[in-house]
């Protein structure tokens, strides 16, 4: 087999990945990206709104208060320490990206241009703040061809269209490298490399309607999840209020932080009443209980009464085509409307994953040591997490819009900084060991076996499985539902052995491609599951009819879900800051 080494090998080429990928080939460093689709076409293009750092350009503005604000969105359940060390490193990172060619769009003064966006305030809860760095509603687009001409410049090796299948390591849990697939000729290839971070993105195929693209299955954690590491905080799963109803395309936030606005079928603002003060730009799970609730008792819109409307119609042209450009091409292509002359009917969509590999605030990927709920965590050398598929445990029981972006590009190059450390004192490779390769090529090939029994489709089972998460863990969850939810799960689950490949003799590698990622989605939709049924409380996303209160005697502590026995531990929220007091948990109102 085709085996090559580099000093850092890092899967995934969204924003976490090719920042952290810049700083090491700065560096000078021999690093590998990896990447499924090429690197441009990664789901940090589609990023709308923008990405949050406290410049105060538009008004007066703290990293303080932007910390106070995301530990508020957290529902407390995100670490002070990681979530200070963000705020701080968000008003560098956005700087530096401005240096790298970023397109920002400007205000008159030739500053970078700030929109309002959810859950954001002045003085602790005060006034609607103006964080969110945009350009236009293309910003992530804008990003990540930035970042990725600057790793051409910089000689970064990019892998494009190689599909990564399970991460190779040594008796002592050192990872060594990856187990890749050419995507084009279906030869396997070993990547081998001192230092690893795995920065492959979110699983929002997981849901039926989601906002995500079809390369979002939760790669990166289902392999950690392979090589015996946790997976933190899954419950916790933000739906985005204002998907394009039926579809699932994201409208963004920043419709609202523009001045749009939602209602129901009798033309009510409805917002008014679930947050009186923030109202359309409170906290995107408060919007999402709010729709789904005004739509079951009976408010919703069409003939269906199904979903609920975003009104724009009122802000003209001209802000719509300065400011909302994609939105209103979205809103044509899919749901067949201008909103300039109509409002967007929208429903809550699949989003974001709170949760993923445990870090700690330097994207290092950390397993808990000894006593369940104890603090302290043990550091698996040479690898790393950062982007949508860590938990560094920035955004706990929700995440605020323009945080994502921000901690993808943070974590990113903190990893990149962290692994030029990591190299210079480890400069050597480690031994290859056989028997995790070959488990590896086991899994690359085991759909071309001769089936036992019936032979079952991939496509048939991923469409089972994302209707099967819509109805057992979406916006509301009670008991008997969860509960319900795994069992299903977990015999659904025992038919992804029956899967094969075989279409008139031949086997293309995009199907091999889709049954992995079938199984990928399995193993995260396994892990959110029994996350979510074990959660007794309400908290941020994670929203029980059961359990309405947040119950923080009991349930200030992050959940940690291992694969073998889907058993779950937990360990307590860190809520010190680096360096000021602490925000005690408070009710959240907005
Ligand atoms: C429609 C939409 C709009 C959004 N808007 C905003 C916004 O305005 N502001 C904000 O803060 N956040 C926003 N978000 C969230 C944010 O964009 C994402 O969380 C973030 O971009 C994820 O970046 P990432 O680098 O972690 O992963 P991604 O950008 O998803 O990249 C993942 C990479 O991993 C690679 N990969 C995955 N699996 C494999 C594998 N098996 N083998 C090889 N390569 C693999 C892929 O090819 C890709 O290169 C939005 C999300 C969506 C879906």
């Amino acid at each position: 087999m085709k085996t090559v080494q580099f000093d850092a090998l890092i899967i995934g080429a969204g924003g976490a990945g090719m920042n952290a990928a810049l700083q090491l080939a700065d560096a000078q460093l021999q690093v590998a990206v990896v990447s499924k689709v090429f690197p441009t076409r990664s789901h940090t293009v589609a990023a709308q709104g923008g990405v949050n750092a406290a410049l105060g350009n538009v008004m007066a503005d703290k990293w303080h208060w932007h910390m106070f604000d995301t530990v508020k969105g957290s529902d407390y359940l995100g670490d002070q320490d990681a979530i200070e060390h963000m705020c701080r490193e968000a008003i560098p990172t956005v700087y530096e990206l401005e240096h790298n060619g970023v397109p920002f769009s400007r205000l008159d003064n030739g500053k970078i241009y700030q929109r309002p966006f959810g859950g954001q305030s002045q003085e602790f809860g005060g006034k609607q703040a103006a964080r969110t760095c945009a350009a236009a509603d293309r910003t992530g687009h804008a990003i990540l061809h930035s970042l990725y001409q600057q790793n051409i410049r910089a000689k970064t090796h990019f892998f494009d269209e190689y599909f990564a299948v399970d991460l190779i390591r040594d008796e002592e849990g050192f990872i060594l490298g990856v187990l890749a697939l050419e995507i084009a000729t279906g030869e396997p290839i070993l990547i081998e490399s001192k230092a690893t971070l795995i920065a492959t993105g979110g699983g929002g195929q997981v849901y039926r309607t989601t906002s995500n693209a079809h390369i979002n299955t939760g790669d990166g954690m289902a392999m950690a999840l392979r090589a015996g590491i946790p997976l933190q905080d899954m419950e916790f799963f933000q739906f985005h209020p204002t998907g394009i109803a039926g579809k699932g395309m994201l409208i963004t936030e920043g419709v609202r932080g523009e001045g749009g606005y939602l209602i129901n079928s009798e033309g009510e603002r409805f917002m008014e009443r679930y947050a009186s003060m923030a109202k359309d730009l409170a906290s995107r799970d408060v919007v999402s209980r709010a729709i789904v609730t005004e739509i079951n008792e009976g408010r919703g819109c069409g003939p269906n009464k199904d979903h609920v409307l975003l009104k724009v119609d009122h802000l003209g042209e001209e802000v719509v085509a300065k400011r909302l450009p994609s939105i209103r091409e979205s809103s044509r292509i899919f749901a067949g409307i201008d909103p300039v002359e109509e409002p967007i009917p929208v429903f809550p969509t699949a989003h974001y994953m709170m949760g993923g590999i445990p870090t700690d605030r330097f994207a290092r990927v950390v397993m808990p040591l000894g006593e369940e709920q104890d603090e302290q965590n043990a550091v698996i050398p040479g690898l790393y997490a950062a982007g949508e598929c860590a938990c560094a445990s920035v955004h706990g029981a929700n995440r605020l819009g323009g945080n994502s972006l921000l901690d993808i590009l943070v974590f990113g190059r903190l990893a990149g900084k962290d692994i030029i450390d990591y190299v210079k004192n480890n400069p050597e490779h480690r031994p290859l060991n056989q028997a995790s390769v070959d488990r590896a090529l086991y899994r690359l090939n085991r759909w071309e076996l001769p089936p036992e029994g019936e032979a079952l489709s991939v496509n048939e089972l991923r469409c089972e499985l994302q209707k099967l998460m819509e109805d057992h863990a979406g916006v509301f969850r009670s008991e008997e539902v969860m509960q319900k939810g795994v069992l299903k799960l977990q015999a659904l689950r025992k038919k992804l052995a029956q899967v094969r490949l075989q279409h008139r003799g031949k086997v293309f590698n995009t199907a091999r491609i889709e049954a992995l990622e079938l199984e990928n989605l399995f193993d995260i939709g396994m892990a959110i599951a029994v996350a979510a049924a074990n959660r007794k409380e309400s908290r941020g996303a994670h929203a029980r009819p059961d359990y309405p209160k947040r119950d923080d005697q009991n349930w200030m502590k992050h959940s940690l879900y291992f694969q073998q026995g889907d058993r779950l531990s937990y360990k307590a929220v860190r809520s010190t800051p680096l360096s000021v007091e602490s925000f005690p948990p408070k009710e959240r109102i907005y």
